[in-house]
Order: C-alpha cells, then sequence, then structure tokens
C-alpha cells in the first residue's frame, strides 16, 4: 500500500481510538481529532491533534493536516456523546448538541474530505451511526434521531461522491464496551453498573458486549480495497443483538 491518510474524528477514545490504532497497525497515517484524549501519549503512526467535530475550520484543518502528511484516502466518523431524555424533556440545547456531535459533525467532517479524497483519485468514508438509529428503546429521543439521520446522511453521500471514487458507509454497533457505554450504566443504575452492563449483556445473543477492536476491524474493511464494491450499506457490529425481537 502506497502511503495514504486516515483522518478518525473522535480518536481519542473508545471505538475511535481502537480504529486509529488498528488503522495505524495496517500502515495507514493516521491523524486523530478529538476534544480530548484519553491517553495522550500518541501512539506510534497515530497523529493527535485537538479538534471541534462540530466547527467547519476545524474539520478543514484536521484534513489539511492529514493530508500534509499523506494523501488522505480514508476517513472514520467515531465523535459520539448520548444525552437521554423523551421529546417532551429533552431540553432544545441538548437536542441541538446531540445532533451537532453525533450528525452534523459527520457532515462537517465529510464536507472537507470528500474534497481531497477525490483529488486524490478517491477513498472510502466509515461513520459510527448506532443500532440505536434502526431500533431503539424509551428515553433517548434526540440520540436516536440523529443516529437515524446518519444512515441517511450516508446513503446519500455514497450517491453523490461515487463517481469521484468516494465510497460511503454506515457501521451500527450494538453495545460496546466503552467509557461511553459505562457512564451510562453509572447513570442508569448507580447502585449497580456492573449489573445494567451484564443485563445488556445478556440482550445480545453472542451474550457479552463487544470491544471496541471488534468494531474497527468492520472498519478496517470498509476503509480497506478489500471494499471496493461496497458503498452506500449499513454494517450492523451488534453480537445479534436486532436478530431478536
Ligand atoms: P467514547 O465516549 O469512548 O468516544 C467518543 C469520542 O467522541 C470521545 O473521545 C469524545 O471526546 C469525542 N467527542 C465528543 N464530542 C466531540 C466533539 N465535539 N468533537 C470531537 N470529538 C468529540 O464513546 P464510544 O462508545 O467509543 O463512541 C464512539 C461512537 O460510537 C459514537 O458515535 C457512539 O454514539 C457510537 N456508538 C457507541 C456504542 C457503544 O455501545 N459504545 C454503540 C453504538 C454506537
Amino acid at each position: 500500500m502506497g502511503r495514504r491518510s486516515a483522518v478518525v474524528v473522535g480518536g481519542g477514545s473508545g471505538i475511535g481510538a481502537a480504529c486509529a490504532r488498528l488503522l495505524a497497525g495496517a500502515g495507514w497515517s493516521v491523524t486523530a481529532g478529538d476534544v480530548r484524549f484519553a491517553d495522550p501519549g500518541a501512539p506510534e503512526g497515530i497523529v493527535q491533534v485537538t479538534a471541534d467535530a462540530t466547527s467547519p475550520d476545524a474539520m478543514a484543518e484536521l484534513v489539511r493536516r492529514a493530508d500534509a502528511v499523506a494523501p488522505v484516502r480514508g476517513l472514520v466518523y467515531s465523535a459520539g456523546i448520548e444525552r437521554h431524555g423523551s421529546a417532551v424533556t429533552t431540553d432544545p440545547a441538548v437536542w441541538d448538541v446531540t445532533h451537532d456531535v453525533n450528525l452534523k459533525g459527520a457532515y462537517l467532517a465529510a464536507r472537507a474530505a470528500v474534497p481531497v479524497m477525490a483529488a486524490h483519485g478517491g477513498g472510502s468514508i466509515a461513520v459510527i451511526s448506532s443500532i440505536q438509529g434502526l431500533a431503539t428503546q424509551k428515553g433517548v429521543a434526540a440520540y436516536a434521531a440523529a443516529k437515524a439521520g446518519a444512515f441517511g446522511l450516508v446513503r446519500a453521500m455514497a450517491l453523490d461522491h461515487a463517481r469521484d471514487g468516494v465510497r460511503v458507509n454506515a457501521v451500527a454497533p450494538g453495545t460496546i464496551d466503552t467509557p461511553l457505554v459505562r457512564q451510562n450504566a453509572a447513570e442508569m443504575t448507580p447502585d449497580d453498573p456492573e449489573r445494567a452492563l451484564r443485563e445488556w449483556a445478556d440482550m445480545h445473543a453472542l451474550g457479552r458486549i463487544g470491544r471496541p477492536e471488534e468494531v474497527a476491524s468492520v472498519v478496517a474493511f470498509l476503509l480497506s480495497d478489500d471494499a471496493s464494491f461496497v458503498t452506500g450499506a449499513t454494517w450492523v457490529v451488534d453480537g445479534g443483538l436486532t436478530a431478536a425481537y
């Protein structure tokens, strides 16, 4: 593989950090953008850049920095926050920030990256959505709507940019063991967060929650030339959760 860059937005923690590590190990030059980094010492092959996904300028600068290292041919959008509430109990400001980080940021990052990829002959984008965008539960109205919106954005971009050689896919994880999920468990079951994690594990056919690396391996495939005929699709990585009703 010639030298090429992957930008990982939300690469400071959880699934994004696992994607950054796996892609770097597969020979990509990785530029990770995030508002904070769980491990501030950049692992080998990964440049860490403080970047807010909700800022058009920050996303343009992030792509420019990556392209200065090696041509940008990959983008992973893994920035996300989960907020709780129904349509009635969700404050409008909470609705906005949930949509800004989970959905608008994916558009802003792609807006910056697609022209650069097209100039290099093409590339591949993976947006981390969620099974919450396909089916959901009570009390996550803003998050479920933003994650469903990401599927629409992915399909639209797949059509708009296919002839520029840019493939665009969505990934829909089930429950994955990351700080985001552990924070959810602590909020929902403050007396015993481990109980919440066990209950969620039971809902997955495989009887456990997933590891960030198990999402990253699908992302790495989508960014690779092995996925050359794959675009506009949703890749469910949920241990069988949505196979049941
Ligand atoms: P995480 O909290 O470990 O990682 C999310 C990252 O996004 C953090 O590093 C955070 O700092 C970053 N981020 C938040 N706001 C940002 C902003 N404005 N600009 C840049 N970065 C920002 O959580 P995770 O579980 O790894 O989540 C990654 C993605 O996967 C999210 O989109 C999440 O919704 C999605 N997801 C997670 C699960 C799960 O079970 N963990 C399931 C389905 C989908």
